[in-house]
């Protein structure tokens, strides 16, 4: 009921939920209250949570933040939430994001962008930004976001929170709606990587619905949390700390950096000669796979159909144009573009094996060092509006993000302190499977 209160206090000015499931939130909590009666209880019985809405939630309206999905109720749950549920949380609601997680800024919603709690003139980020906003303003306990190429890390930058992405195949797909199916992949939002841990707990592991969900076993993740640093090995790119990086932001992370040393960890200089080149690369492999699996939205079963449609023809046309945003739309040109005969070995083809050396680099890099930290981002949460005309500024946002995604490792961001007054999250990155690792790393600094 407090946090019901404080969405109703202060999400007019937010606008972190697009629901909020009063309802079901008041007959779950009661249902954990019997629960903890009866002794019969996990770490989540009766914690407030919120998801992401593009999780499938059985019979909850679940958007995506798009017109085409306005009036959506699944007649099924994916898998994170089920699992969650399982566990005894409570569901607050559905919160807001980027149109079919598309976007750095939560400013491409249908339900309008969100507000970041640290400053209401400010983006917090995206595509989780409602996530995160949620979590960092205390309107839920901790969040489920998405990352495909840094949504959680960077709204949890922006808003001062913890979020981790995991290895791809930690944790199952199934009922997540899909922007890009190679990399995307669920993960926990809180305020400490001891509440991630927890939820992490509960969410990783095979699942036979979720054809790559890995069938590595899940380590305990709460175990190692207290295991101390010394000897951790830390390496640090040359290539995060160049051009375009705020000088508030550098400064926090290499004080960050510093108490680690203190801690007990060395630190090692390294090097991931092509990171420049995981932009080009994401944004030809992104919006391919998007304007594959976006091609579900005809208009047909489900989701917005125009009106009076001439014929079967006409029917698609509008559906799609009409229930699209800018940026979806462009991402599907983009993508179809970079697909049709006599481009797909020029881009697709091309983008892939770039993605290959990226992963090679990591890889190698991995080989000499535990974990490597960087920022997560080249600057602090910026204005609303100030990149929405800008594409490629707003795409250079994502440039220490994306390669993570390409790779497949997990990587999580903390946050290590404020520039201009807007709070700085450091990305802690690691081998493929190393949550556990990455959570240990980032419990010890908190
Ligand atoms: N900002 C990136 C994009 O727009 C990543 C988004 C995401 O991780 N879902 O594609």
């Amino acid at each position: 009921k407090d946090y019901l209160a404080r969405i109703k206090q202060h999400d007019g000015a937010l606008n972190s939920y697009i629901t909020v499931t009063e309802e079901i939130a008041l007959a779950q909590a009661e249902y954990a209250d019997k629960l903890i009666q009866q002794g019969n209880t996990s770490p989540l019985t009766g914690i407030p949570v919120a998801h992401k809405d593009l999780f499938c939630t059985d019979g909850v309206l679940t958007t995506c933040a798009s017109k085409m999905l306005h009036n959506f109720v699944p007649p099924y749950e994916s898998t994170v939430t089920q699992r969650i549920k399982s566990a005894g949380a409570v569901m607050l609601g559905k919160t807001n994001m980027d149109e079919f997680a598309m976007g750095s800024s939560n400013e491409n919603s249908h339900f309008g962008a969100v507000k970041n709690p640290w400053d209401l003139t400010k983006v917090p980020g995206g595509s989780s930004g409602g996530s995160a906003a949620a979590v960092a303003a205390n309107l839920c306990v901790a969040a489920t976001g998405t990352d495909t190429g840094g949504s959680i890390r960077q709204p949890a930058s922006f808003c001062g929170i913890t979020g981790l992405k995991p290895t791809y195949g930690r944790v199952s797909r199934f009922g997540m709606i899909a922007y890009a199916s190679s990399l995307d992949q669920a993960g926990p939002m809180a305020r400490s990587a001891q509440d991630c841990a927890y939820l992490l707990q509960a969410i990783a592991g095979f699942d036979h619905n979720d054809s790559t969900c890995s069938e590595v076993a899940t380590e305990d993740y709460l175990a190692g949390l207290d295991q101390p640093l010394n000897g951790l090995r830390i390496g640090l790119p040359k290539e995060y700390f160049g051009e375009g990086l705020q000088e508030g932001v550098a400064v926090a992370i290499q004080n960050a950096v510093k108490e680690f040393e203190k801690l007990g960890a060395t630190v090692v200089d390294i090097s991931l000669p092509n990171l420049q080149l995981s932009i080009p690369s994401y944004y030809v492999i992104a919006p391919s796979e998007a304007s594959s699996n976006l091609s579900r939205f005809d208009g047909v079963r489900y989701g917005y159909r125009c009106e009076d449609p001439k014929d079967l023809m006409d029917m698609y046309k509008r559906s799609r144009a009409e229930g699209f945003g800018k940026e979806v739309q462009k991402r599907i040109m983009v993508g179809t573009y970079a697909l049709s005969e006599g481009y797909y070995d020029a881009y697709y083809l091309k983008a892939q094996r770039i993605r290959r050396l990226i992963k090679e680099d990591f890889v190698n890099a991995l080989k000499q060092v535990d974990v490597i930290m960087g920022p997560v981002a080249p600057t602090t949460a910026f204005g609303l509006g100030a990149k929405t005309d800008d594409p490629v500024a707003m795409y250079l946002e994502d440039i220490y993000t994306l390669s993570v995604n390409l790779a497949g490792i997990p990587a999580m961001s903390i946050p290590v302190g404020f520039a201009d007054n807007m709070p700085v999250g450091l990305q802690i990155m690691g081998n493929y499977f190393a949550e556990a690792k990455l959570l240990n790393v980032a419990h010890q600094y908190q």
